[in-house]
Order: structure tokens, then C-alpha cells, then sequence
């Protein structure tokens, strides 16, 4: 190790100069779906270095009155090394309460950064740590009402580690809490953990708040809190920090499958997947030629019934041209659609996401939208529901034998086609499914 580097205090005057540090990035999933819903980004200091640690590298910054500087430092390469590796999710970005409390702070900064890199404010949620003491309680929560007003979301991480967890979270009604590792270990053999984690539980259905368990390294564990009701989770078990990290779900050989995962019939965001097998687009013999819309369609973002608002939210936050969302029942028939600014609009009210996040997709669809069988030729559709279509960005839903299989944005709808007559125009959804 060179002597700069085996001095905390050298080290930490090369790693702002040379802006020597590196970003991991640990998945985090959600267990409903095994999918991989974002990533935290951890920090490290250079290699065999006096700072690798990323306590010790934090601590010597505060020591040194540059704790401000090192975490825009840390945020900057977390976002950018995020939007260059073209990670899927959620981002989460741990930030210190001091932070964004300093004077020195800039304003705007991460905004700046975020925009830089094309990075939607919607994907990025902003880790609080429960163990800083805060100074200015008013001044902390004007700011982080000021972070949520911009559209970031909020976590409290290392819920129950500091003394202030629950006043925080009646406070701040942050989206997303994650459980401190300490009540995470060894919890599925002891029943005070397990009680505190049922409370956890209880309160974050009470709120609206979703829970993340983190630091899991037992599949027992696992197991356990996901028996209370947890649906996110991170930790070794799962996938250690990496440079560059996975992209892929839970494997099969980490949690196996159990048997209600098996099927179609309760499938949550991104399961699609199970639907395009049954009905992959390519693969319909449309009637006619290729002037049957069924050509014209792709397969779009559905979701089911029971989802939640939330999950709806997610999925736009991840797909910032997605303007809307096709719900299906059970049966694949589609039940309605909801639409991006919907949601949003639901939400971003200081108790909107406390009222709505978990409520079923059910009570927020739009039923009126238009529908027709992929079967139809263009000719058969009306000019003037196409171009009304278009003209509103809403899409026409296609159906084969009353099931959904895609949608068409009427943008594309080739010119020139004739229409003839008005013998078939799209139909109601409710005309369809009573
Ligand atoms: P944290 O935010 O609670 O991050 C989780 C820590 O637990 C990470 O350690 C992670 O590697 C570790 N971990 C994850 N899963 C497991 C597990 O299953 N078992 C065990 N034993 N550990 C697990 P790491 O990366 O060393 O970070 C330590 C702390 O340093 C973080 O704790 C966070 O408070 C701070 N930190 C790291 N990067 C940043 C940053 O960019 N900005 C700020 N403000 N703080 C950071
Ligand atoms: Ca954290
Ligand atoms: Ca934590």
C-alpha cells in the first residue's frame, strides 16, 4: 500500500481530488415475483486502502468537515455508473441526514445529475439512516418534504437501529422503511424479533409504507419474513454488492419454487411473461392478410386486478414513455387501463401514497376504453376512433377470441386505409366482459 494511502488523511485528499472511489450495487427483489426490483448503491474507498471501508471513509470525511463533498462525490458516481450499466429498477442512494442539512449543500445538484444521465427523478429513492442524530428537526423535514415534492421517494434505512424510528416514520411517512439487519438475524428462532417484525408489519399496512428486510444470509430467514408478509428483500443470500451486478430474479437454486407460484392465476407486475406464453403475439395466425390490425399490435404493459397502485407506479417509473397500463382479470380479459398521470397525480399528495399505494388496481382503472378483435381488418376500423386515439395518446386494446394479447398505439396506423363504411367500429370494454 503506498504511504497516501495507508493515511486516512491523504487517502481522503486523493479520493476527493482523484475521486477514487468505486460503486457497488446490491439487488434488491421482491419475493412475490422474484423479480429484481432495484439496487442499493454501497460505496468503497481504493483498495487496501485506510478508507476501503465505507465506515471508515464516511467517518474520516465527517472528522475532516468534508462529509458534504465526499457524498455528492458518492451520489454522482452512483448515478452515473447506474445509468452507464443501464441497471433496471429502482435506484437507491444513501444519503446522510447532516447532508442535507449543510448550507454548503447545492441545491439542485442531484436534479442536475439525474438529467445529465436521462435518469427518471421516479426511480431514484433516497435512503435516510435512522442512527444520525438530527439537529434541526423543521429545517430536516422542510427538506425532505422538498425531495418527495421533486418526485424522489423516501426510505428510512436501519428502521429500529436508533431511537428515533417510529417518530420518523409517523413524520416523514416515508415510502419505504427497511428493517435494520439486527432484527433480520436468526429471526425465525426468536420470538421477540418476531414480534417487533409483525409490528413492523402491522404498521407499514397501517401506513402504506412498503418494508424492505435487509442483511438476510439464511434461507430460513428468508423464509420466515416472508411468512410475516415481507415482500422485499436483500442481503448476501441473495446477491453480495457487485460492480457489476446481476440482472437476473431469485434463482431456483436460492429459493425454490413453491407451488402457488405455479400458474397464471395470481401474477404480478411483470409476469406478462407467463401470459406471452400463452398467447405470444408472433405467433397468432391473424385471418386475412396482413391488413388485419392483429399486425399492427404489440405487447404492451398489463397488470392484474389485484395489483397494487403501487405496483403500477413502479412500473412507470421504470418505463418513462409507458403511458398506460392494460388491467386483465384472471381470465386474461382485459378490465380496464390506468393511465401514468393517474397515478402519479394519486400519489404524489403528502397522503396520497399512505391512502392509495396498496389499494388494488381494481379501484382506479379507467372502464372506458376501446377494444377490437386483432382479427379486424383496418379497413374496418374508423378513421375517427383512430385518430381520436392518437390524438389523446391512448392505444386500442387487441383481443384474440376475448383474450387480451396487445395493444396498438394508433400513431402508427398506416395511411391511407380506406375505411369502409362503418360496419365495425372498436367496442366497449363492458360490452365484452358482462
Ligand atoms: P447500509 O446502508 O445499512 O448498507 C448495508 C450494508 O450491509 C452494506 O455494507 C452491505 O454490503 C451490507 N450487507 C448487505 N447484505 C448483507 C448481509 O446479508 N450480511 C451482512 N453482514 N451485511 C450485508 P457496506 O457496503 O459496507 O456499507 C456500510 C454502510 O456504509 C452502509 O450501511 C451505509 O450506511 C454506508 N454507506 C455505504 N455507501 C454509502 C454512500 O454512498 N453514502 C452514504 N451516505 N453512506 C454509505
Ligand atoms: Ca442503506
Ligand atoms: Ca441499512
Amino acid at each position: 500500500m503506498s504511504e497516501a494511502l495507508s493515511n486516512p488523511a491523504l487517502c481522503l485528499q486523493l479520493v476527493l481530488e482523484k475521486e477514487l472511489i468505486k460503486t457497488y450495487f446490491q439487488p434488491i427483489y421482491s419475493l412475490s415475483n422474484r423479480a429484481l426490483i432495484a439496487y442499493e448503491a454501497l460505496t468503497r474507498g481504493p483498495e487496501n486502502s485506510a478508507l476501503q471501508r465505507p465506515e471508515d471513509l464516511f467517518s474520516c470525511a465527517e472528522a475532516a468537515g468534508c462529509l458534504s463533498e465526499l457524498e455528492i462525490l458518492c451520489r454522482k458516481k452512483a448515478i452515473q455508473r447506474f445509468a452507464e450499466l443501464g441497471l433496471p429498477g429502482f435506484l437507491f442512494l444513501n444519503i446522510s441526514p447532516s447532508t442535507l442539512l449543510d448550507p454548503a449543500h447545492p441545491q439542485g445538484e442531484t436534479l442536475r445529475l439525474l438529467s445529465d444521465v436521462g435518469l427518471a427523478i421516479e426511480r431514484v429513492v433516497i435512503e435516510i439512516t435512522e442512527v444520525q442524530k438530527i439537529e434541526d428537526e423543521p429545517l430536516f423535514q422542510k427538506a425532505i418534504t422538498h425531495y418527495r415534492q421533486l418526485g424522489f421517494q423516501i426510505a428510512i434505512d436501519d428502521l429500529g437501529s436508533g431511537n428515533s424510528g417510529l417518530r420518523q416514520w409517523s413524520e416523514l411517512l416515508p415510502d419505504i422503511v427497511k428493517i435494520d439487519r439486527y432484527f433480520v438475524d436468526n429471526c425465525h428462532q426468536d420470538s421477540v424479533k418476531r414480534a417487533f417484525l409483525e409490528s413492523i408489519v402491522a404498521l407499514a399496512q397501517a401506513t402504506g409504507t412498503r418494508v424492505v428486510a435487509e442483511g438476510i444470509e439464511r434461507l430460513e430467514e428468508l423464509l420466515f419474513l416472508q411468512s410475516l408478509g415481507i415482500d422485499m428483500v436483500q442481503g448476501y443470500l441473495l446477491k453480495k454488492p457487485q460492480l457489476l451486478p446481476s440482472h437476473e430474479a431469485i434463482s431456483v437454486e436460492i429459493l425454490p419454487v413453491q407451488p402457488r407460484e405455479k400458474g397464471v392465476n395470481q401474477y404480478h407486475f411483470n409476469s406478462i411473461a407467463a401470459l406471452r406464453n400463452t398467447q405470444a403475439l408472433n405467433f397468432i395466425d391473424w385471418a386475412g392478410d396482413d391488413q388485419s390490425i392483429g399486425h399492427l399490435a404489440i405487447e404492451g404493459q398489463v397488470l392484474g386486478m389485484a395489483c397494487s397502485v403501487e405496483q403500477a407506479k413502479m412500473i412507470f417509473a421504470c418505463e418513462p414513455q409507458l403511458q398506460s397500463i392494460v388491467v386483465l382479470n384472471e381470465a386474461l380479459y382485459p378490465q380496464g387501463v390506468v393511465y401514468r398521470n393517474s397515478v402519479f397525480e394519486l400519489l404524489s399528495s403528502r397522503y396520497g401514497s399512505a391512502v392509495y399505494a396498496q389499494q388494488p388496481l381494481q379501484k382506479i382503472i379507467q372502464a372506458q376504453f376501446e377494444v377490437a378483435d386483432g382479427n379486424a381488418s383496418m379497413q374496418q376500423i374508423s378513421t375517427r376512433l383512430v385518430e381520436r386515439l392518437s390524438r389523446n395518446g391512448q392505444q386500442l386494446v387487441v383481443l384474440n377470441a376475448g383474450v387480451y394479447v396487445g395493444v396498438i398505439d394508433c400513431n402508427v396506423w398506416p395511411e391511407g386505409i380506406l375505411e369502409q363504411g362503418s360496419t365495425l367500429l372498436a367496442e366497449s370494454l363492458s360490452a365484452l366482459v358482462d
